[in-house]
């Protein structure tokens, strides 16, 4: 493929990442709302985020992507499935 896309994509919980239950993770909830305005994305319950972003992210948190998404995982803001998400 010519393009080089990530393994899986990066898919956040808004409601559970603006709740501000993790105050850890208030930058992420920031940029995450920059992200709706650029786009005009305001109505979705989840936002799927580019992985240059994440690695932006990561060197603003001092850790490494990974380490982030380990992060993101444990405050339970990833959509594994966006899919199943909208299942339930
Ligand atoms: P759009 O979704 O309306 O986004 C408009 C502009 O907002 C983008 O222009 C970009 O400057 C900024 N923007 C939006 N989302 C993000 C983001 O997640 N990260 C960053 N860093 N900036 C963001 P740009 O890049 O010229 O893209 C123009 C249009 O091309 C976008 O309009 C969108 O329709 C499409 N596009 C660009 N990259 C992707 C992509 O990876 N996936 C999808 N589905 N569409 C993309
Ligand atoms: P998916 O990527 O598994 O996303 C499933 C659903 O999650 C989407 O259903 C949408 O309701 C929600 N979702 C995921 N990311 C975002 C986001 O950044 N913002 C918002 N507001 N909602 C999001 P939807 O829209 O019916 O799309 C169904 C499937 O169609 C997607 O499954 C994906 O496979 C494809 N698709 C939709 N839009 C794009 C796109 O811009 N680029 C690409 N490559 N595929 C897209
Ligand atoms: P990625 O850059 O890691 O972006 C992951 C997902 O974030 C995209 O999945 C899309 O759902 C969302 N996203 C990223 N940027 C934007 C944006 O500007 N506007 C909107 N509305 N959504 C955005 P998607 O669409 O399935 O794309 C998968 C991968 O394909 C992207 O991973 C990127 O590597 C590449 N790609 C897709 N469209 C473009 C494009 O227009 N320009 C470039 N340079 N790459 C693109």
């Amino acid at each position: 493929s010519p393009r080089h896309e990530p393994t899986s994509k990066i898919v956040l919980d808004l409601e559970r990442l603006y709740d501000g239950a993790a105050e850890d993770l208030a930058s992420v909830a920031r940029f995450a709302r920059a992200i709706q305005q650029q786009r005009g994305d305001y109505n979705g319950r989840v936002l799927s985020i580019r992985a240059v972003d994440l690695q932006a992210l990561a060197v603003f948190y001092d850790c490494t992507p990974t380490e982030l998404i380990e992060r993101l995982a444990d405050h339970q803001v990833l959509v594994a499935d966006p899919r199943a998400f909208f299942a339930q």
